[in-house]
């Protein structure tokens, strides 16, 4: 056993953006060597979802208690619902040198981000965006209310996408997964950060 200390890797993207489906991939890659942070969560479980895999669903009452015991990483309200990263967890993975994702919003990155050392972050641009940015380009005859609201959307997340140490777009599936491998394994990845961020800046001006 190595006396490594895992190193946390945040992941936030806006809802959408195929995040869950890269994020598995990348844990089943890792033979062991990455796990996913599960965190509690006031909301009630989707169909096959479990408890304790993919969340621990809990009330608010418990929620409110643990916050109480100063037991979370970060938290925050997501769409009217309590999210929590779990220190227990999280400690208990890093310590056995374990590398954990957090799947966790904006807000909650910008909560932990200036604390947390040892760690990547990681912005996934959706293909929504790229769906927008396409529509963009064909002179804005998409001002629609959707189109609208879409981009106060993503105005918002620009302002947080910033804050991440790459910001990847989610455009291919196998092309992304290996950009995010490159990242996470070799840290070979050219931080295209820049380039996504004016890709961004496109889309809002
Ligand atoms: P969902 O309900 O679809 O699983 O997740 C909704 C949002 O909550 C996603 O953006 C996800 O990243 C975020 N989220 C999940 N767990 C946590 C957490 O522990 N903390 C924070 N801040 N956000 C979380």
């Amino acid at each position: 056993m190595s006396n490594k200390i895992g190193k946390l890797i945040v992941f936030s993207a806006p809802s959408g953006a195929g995040k869950s489906s890269l994020i598995k991939e990348i844990i089943s890659q890792s033979s062991g060597a990455i796990q996913l942070s599960v965190s509690a969560t006031t909301r009630l479980p989707r169909d096959g979802e479990v408890h304790g895999k993919d969340y621990f669903f809990i009330s608010d009452r418990e929620f409110d208690d643990l916050k109480k015991k100063d037991s979370f990483v970060e938290h925050a309200n997501v769409y009217g619902h309590q999210y929590g990263t779990l220190k227990s967890f999280v400690d208990e993975k890093t310590i056995s040198g374990i590398d954990v994702i957090l799947d966790i919003d904006v807000q909650g990155f910008d909560l932990i981000k200036d604390s947390i050392k040892n760690s990547i972050s990681i912005f996934i641009i959706p293909p929504s965006l790229a769906e927008l940015e396409k529509r963009l380009k064909l002179r804005g005859l998409d001002s629609n209310e959707v189109i609208e609201k879409r981009l106060m959307n993503a105005k918002t997340e620009l302002k947080y996408a910033k804050l991440y140490d790459y910001i990847v777009l989610n455009d291919e599936f196998n092309k992304v997964l290996s950009e995010l491998k490159s990242i996470i394994f070799d840290k070979t990845y050219e931080s295209n950060k820049q380039i996504n961020l004016n890709l961004l800046k496109d889309l809002l001006d």
